[in-house]
């Protein structure tokens, strides 16, 4: 694995090693690439698939334009069908860890899929995957799924079926997938009962579930103490990254599991995002670990399936001892544990080591001081949060603690600077709410392609801005 020994900061710097460079003030403009190919498949996918999409960010609603059409990726760089390559800095939301069609992962399941692609049985391989998680997490046994959705679908009806209780508690802006008990917004005081987060949902769905101020422990009690003897499950995702990356504040997932623990509810810890991403044992192995606490119950995805569908949910043996066939709480899948995606999880678990984590590491921390600078220059309000390699950065002046916070962004700034970026080959996230990734492939070459598209960016954003930049708003 190559280590990438590029600039962490400073002006006009070179790497010696590398020889990296970072343009500061570098605003040539450009003609964006033409995308015909793309275009006309839009309009076809529009025709025949709501929005064009199959998952709804990815139409460009929020940024505008049109969506591109990905013909193929490798490493670090996404291929349009027009024949235009971008710098991925989604990698699938999550998955691509190591970037795409690692060679080690394309034989895996070239090797899989020649052995059949789907059995019904039981295999090797689900065993030495669910033996992979546990030997980095603090889960004691493991479920496999197909989506993250399904995993805490499951894992929320698990924990009310092992307390016998009801109540699930949730934070605003914390995604866990499309679930209608989860699809919830906040009532209309902290501890009241939410209403539905969309139509579709039945307000029944939704009437056991309560909704709290992300950070906010004082919310947190006040909740446990009206309802704690109700409440099967609080449900967080171990950092947020779906409104953005919001950290939790130190001590506070150990804070939650505690007050959990007290009231005789289960802690549940959504890693779907950052398990296997954050660190090698997910956000947990920043916190838990260190801290010295345990979930009762861990969701995870993405990373774990090495980019085809695969989920898990896991924990507590006694927790987990409840479930089907060995307890009374029914969960199933057809292809579940699918042999496929099991071989592309586990060789990528097995890829990333050590080196894999520095390496993503040193990249996230060369293009948040990039993402910075560039800002500072055009004189746009910002701030870049993060946990591990994971970031994103909120075009606003205040740190972001909850989803209040994050819904202060400049979301109209963040779509000009996005299709600027897009102009000059870099693919970021569509959404100013979404976090950044990055993989072990991304390399010098790429890291050069997104310092190089910054300034001009970051000037497009100023230029749309639509409060001052100062603070003084
Ligand atoms: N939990 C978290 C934290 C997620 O980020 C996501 C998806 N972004 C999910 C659950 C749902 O996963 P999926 O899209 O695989 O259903």
């Amino acid at each position: 694995m190559a280590h990438p020994t590029v600039p962490r900061s400073g002006v006009e710097q070179t790497a010696p090693e590398e020889g990296i460079r970072r343009p500061i003030g570098h605003n040539e403009s450009v003609t964006p690439a033409p995308t015909p190919r793309s275009e006309e498949l839009f309009a076809r996918a529009r025709a025949v698939t709501p929005g064009g999409v199959n998952s709804p960010v990815r139409a460009f609603n929020a940024v505008g334009g049109t969506p591109r059409f990905i013909a193929s990726a490798r490493g670090p760089w996404l291929t349009d069908v027009d024949g235009n390559e971008y710098v991925d800095l989604i990698c699938s939301w999550g998955p691509m860890l190591l970037g795409h069609a690692h060679p080690e992962v394309v034989a895996a399941v070239q090797a899989a899929v020649a052995r059949g692609t789907s059995y019904g049985t039981p295999t090797e391989g689900e065993v030495a995957l669910v033996e992979e998680i546990i030997g980095r997490t603090p889960v004691e046994k493991v479920r496999l799924v197909s989506s993250g959705t399904e995993a805490t679908m499951s894992a929320i009806r698990l924990a009310r079926g092992f307390t016998g209780r009801d109540v699930v508690v949730k934070f605003a802006g914390c995604y866990h997938g499309h679930l209608d008990a989860l699809l919830a917004s906040a009532g209309s005081g902290l501890t009241t009962f939410s209403i539905p987060g969309t139509p579709g949902v039945p307000a029944s769905s939704t009437a056991l579930t309560l909704v709290l101020p992300y950070n906010d422990r004082a919310a947190v009690e006040a909740v446990f103490a009206e309802h704690g003897y109700r409440i099967a499950c609080l449900i967080t995702e171990a950092a947020p990254g779906n409104m953005g990356v919001v950290p939790p504040e130190p001590g506070f997932n150990g804070f939650l599991a505690e007050i959990c623990r007290q009231h005789g509810a289960l802690f549940v810890s959504d890693e779907v995002m950052t398990g296997f991403r954050v660190s090698a044992s997910g956000q947990w192995g920043t916190d838990g670990a260190v801290e010295g606490w345990r979930p009762d119950l861990v969701t995870f995805g993405k990373v774990m399936g090495g980019g085809l569908p695969a989920a898990a949910f896991g924990g507590r043996a006694d927790v987990m001892a409840a479930l089907a066939p060995d307890g009374p709480v029914y969960q199933a899948g057809t292809l579940s544990g699918n042999p496929i995606a099991t071989a592309a999880g586990l060789a990528t678990l097995r890829l990333a080591t050590p080196e894999v984590y520095d390496h993503i590491g040193a990249v996230a921390d060369t293009l948040r001081d990039a993402v910075a600078e560039a800002f500072a220059a055009a004189g746009v309000a910002h701030v870049i949060q993060s946990t591990g390699s994971m970031f994103s950065v909120f075009l606003t002046d205040e740190p972001v603690r909850d989803y209040a916070g994050a819904s202060r962004t400049d979301a109209a700034a963040y779509g000009a600077f996005f299709h600027a970026m897009l102009d000059r080959g870099v693919h970021l996230p569509p959404s100013a709410y979404e976090a950044w990734f990055v993989s072990a492939a991304h390399d010098d070459r790429a890291v050069q392609t997104v310092l190089d598209a910054l300034p001009a960016a970051a000037e497009a954003a100023g230029a749309r801005q639509s409060r001052p930049a100062n603070g003084d708003s």
